[in-house]
């Protein structure tokens, strides 16, 4: 090990370059102290003593995506390392409520008998395993094995679920194969015309800005967002257009746009006839979406909606357009049918498989991208194969040694699997790893409820999560700079993770805990506790499948060498797909008619002084998805410590709210209040809520459970809400909406 590490940062897909040193010799692991876990009933008998200061210094480092720059969340991302909140014994909960430590021997021995005692009484069906996006590509390859080997379950699917599965459908669907952006980020910065959707990345991956400045100082960047986000304002002085259509409309405002495309000629006839299938139904699809009958319903002038379709076409002629989206498209019940909407505009102009223009989707988690592709999906199978496919299970039974009907079928996507817990033929015993889905998942009062319900819950994670805190038994695990391995960004090219720091004494990774719990299952096959044992394993499942990682290893990453998959043995991978083919057996991209559908009629509010509005939710500059790792940094924290309702002041006014007042946001689910912030950024008919807060802060009281059919993606972006002023003052124990530990 050296005193420094060239490695990435822990949050988002954008993955940036750090180099992370050791200030002087490496950091010690965390001592013996007191038990510094306020507000939570826990009993830690060692926890770090130090305050939460740096363990590590991190530094930018040049690479194609951040080009040295990093966000506030990255800057100040060592700071967790020795934070004085961090787990390091496993902790068991007591009838009292409160977690104590006990040896790991006791508690692998406690969470084999918890599986094999549900397995007994109710199937191997009960027990389940909610995983992350946050995983390393070998950590969420062994969760989907350890799951159907281990464990014998169909039943584990993870957080993704709720931010990528609906791209993820539409780009199988049209292309073949599912890789967030099919080019690599720099391609963006020569484009002349970029139309992003439904993504604030001013604010979630800031580095990402400077891939767009190229077609800012040409005009063309056309921001589309019913809020005028931190990225929507670049679009002022002369950058390009905003198009701020209601919510919920831009599957609509997408067929405006086709509409334009299709009937001023704009379309790249000799693209579509050689390359693609299923352009007329497309084309009958759009003709009743004039641009005069879409801006009656999204809001959108008819003259920007032409505006847009023109410039993409001249993009595409000359300099390059690109068409991105992001949660704000995908994020509804409808998802996969908008951003297949978005993959048949880029269709119609050309795009895709161009050598200067292209179609993509911004993967938001860490390894968001890789998380997705080696089995932790309900329906997959390591190298993104399909668990239903005879030949690709019977692939994976040869790398894993093990007759083909011991692996499972098809188990339930996230929300259901949520659904089911403790339900007659659902989950009684579940495992969760990188995902605190008490903050993080729609309806979450009821899945707080579902947790509870549970007769064993085992919870890996390195804080006292909200999650972690309504488990039986938390296992202590360890963190990124504690850690090697690899993941994959948001381009699909494969990084190396590296450990650069001693992780403390009693914390374990999750490969560990795995290997020995399979021990204590008996189960057939072999679980390494060696991340780079299990990437060689890796790359053998993944050969032939549609993520091939056979041509990767550890050596040529840490040379530096660019690894985009798909990346077979003996080629050089595959940094642009789609210039001679797609992936389907005949070559051609399929494009598929999509028309919006009726949303339900929301329920009334049972207050008739609330008003009745749309609620949109989404991210903060500082906080990175549920806030668990971010709340707890120092800088952040202060900085956005609690979470506010952003509403327009003209509604305001006519509802008796000033800025910084209480306010109610509440329907059937659950009701949020917090204070106020008036902006007339946002449209007079919605609020805006972030999703990175608990308590009576948490947005996702108000999201429904209700998901896309084809995807299972959950309707985050569009949830009818019910809104005033809150006359009597809250005693600020409710007012709390955030952790200090
Ligand atoms: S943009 Fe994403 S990867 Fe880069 S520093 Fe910020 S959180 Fe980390």
């Amino acid at each position: 090990m050296t005193n420094s590490a060239d490695t990435h940062c822990p949050y988002c897909a954008l993955q940036c370059a750090m180099t992370l040193t050791s200030p002087a010799e490496l950091a010690p692991a965390p001592q013996p102290g007191p038990v510094p876990v306020p507000l939570l009933p826990t009993l830690h008998s060692s926890a770090p003593a130090a305050a939460a200061t740096a363990a590590l210094e991190v530094s930018g480092r040049d690479f194609p995506t951040n080009r040295g720059g990093l966000c506030r969340k990255g800057w100040t991302s060592a700071t967790l390392l020795n934070h004085p909140g961090r787990i390091t014994e496993p902790l068991l909960k007591g009838p009292d409520g409160v977690h104590r430590p006990i040896s790991w021997d006791h508690a692998l021995d406690l969470a084999a008998s918890a599986v094999r005692d549900a397995r007994a009484r109710y199937g191997a069906d009960a027990v389940g395993v909610f995983g992350g996006g946050g995983l390393t590509n070998e950590k969420a390859y062994m969760l989907g094995k350890f799951a159907r080997l281990a464990l014998r379950t169909s039943r584990i699917d993870y957080n993704g679920r709720f931010c990528m599965s609906s791209a993820a459908a539409a780009g199988m669907r049209a292309f073949g194969v599912d890789r967030g952006l099919p080019f690599p980020l720099e391609a963006l910065d020569t484009a002349s015309t970029i139309l992003m959707l439904g993504s604030n990345v001013a604010e979630t991956m800031p580095p990402f800005v400077q891939h767009l400045k190229g077609a800012r100082d040409a005009g063309g960047l056309i921001v589309v967002d019913p809020r005028r986000s931190a990225t929507a304002a670049f679009t002022a002085d002369g950058g390009g257009l905003h198009l701020q259509p209601l919510p919920g409309t831009d599957l609509t405002l997408l067929l405006g746009i086709s509409h334009v495309v299709i009937h001023e000629g704009l379309v790249d006839t000799a693209f579509v006839e050689e390359r693609t299938a299923g352009y007329s139904a497309v084309v009958r699809s759009v003709n009743s979406f004039w641009p005069e009958r879409v801006q009656s319903l999204t809001g959108v002038p008819a003259d920007l909606i032409r505006e847009t379709a023109r410039r993409l076409a001249a993009g595409a002629r000359q300099g390059g357009s690109y068409i991105l989206t992001g949660r704000g498209v995908e994020q509804h019940t409808d998802g996969t049918d908008a951003a297949t909407a978005a993959i048949n505009l880029s269709l119609l102009l050309g795009l895709p498989g161009s050598a200067r223009s292209g179609y993509g989707t911004l993967t938001g988690q860490g390894n968001g991208q890789g998380g997705r592709e080696h089995g932790q999906k309900a329906d997959q199978l390591p190298g993104y194969r399909k668990i239903t496919d005879p030949a690709a299970r019977a692939h994976m039974a040869r790398v894993w040694g093990v007759p083909e009907e011991t692996i499972p079928g098809p188990g339930l996507p996230a929300v259901q699997l949520l659904k089911s817990l403790g339900q007659p033929d659902g989950v009684r015993c579940l495992f969760i790893h990188a995902s605190n889905v008490v903050v993080a998942s729609p309806d979450a009062n009821a899945v707080t409820a579902g947790l509870r319900s549970l007769d064993f819950l085992v919870v890996c994670d390195f804080f006292m999560s909200e999650t972690a805190a309504e488990a039986d038994l938390i296992l202590p695990v360890l963190q990124w700079a504690e850690e090697e391995g690899t993941l994959t960004n948001l381009e699909g090219r494969v990084l190396r993770r590296r450990r650069a720091l001693a992780p403390p004494a009693g914390a374990r990774s999750e490969l560990w805990i795995m290997a020995r719990l399979a021990e204590r299952l008996d189960a057939p096959s072999t679980y390494s506790e060696d991340p780079e044992t299990v990437f060689e394993e890796l790359r053998l499942a993944s050969a032939g499948g549609l993520a091939d990682y056979s041509g990767i290893d550890y050596a040529m990453l840490d040379r530096g060498e660019a690894a985009y998959w798909p990346y077979p043995a003996g080629s050089t991978g595959t940094p642009r797909l789609f210039r001679d083919r797609f992936a389907h057996p005949d070559g051609k991209a399929v494009m598929s008619p999509v028309v919006p559908r009726r949303r339900r009629t929301p329920a009334a509010s049972p207050d008739p002084a609330a008003k009745t509005m749309t609620l949109i939710t989404g991210r903060l500059l500082e906080h990175y998805q549920s806030g668990a790792q971010t709340r707890r940094v120092t800088e952040l924290l202060a900085s956005q410590p609690e979470a506010m309702v952003q509403v327009h002041p003209a509604a305001a006014e006519a509802m008796g709210i000033t800025a910084g007042s209480l306010v109610s946001v509440a329907n059937e689910r659950g009701e949020v209040v917090c204070k106020a912030e008036l902006s007339t950024d946002i449209r007079p008919d919605t609020v805006f809520l972030p999703f990175h807060f608990p308590g009576l802060g948490s947005a996702n009281r108000l999201t429904e459970a209700a998901t896309d059919p084809t995807s299972g993606m959950p309707e985050f972006k569009f949830n009818k809400v019910w809104v005033r002023a809150v006359a009597a003052p809250l005693s600020s124990k409710m007012l709390q909406t955030t952790e200090a530990s």
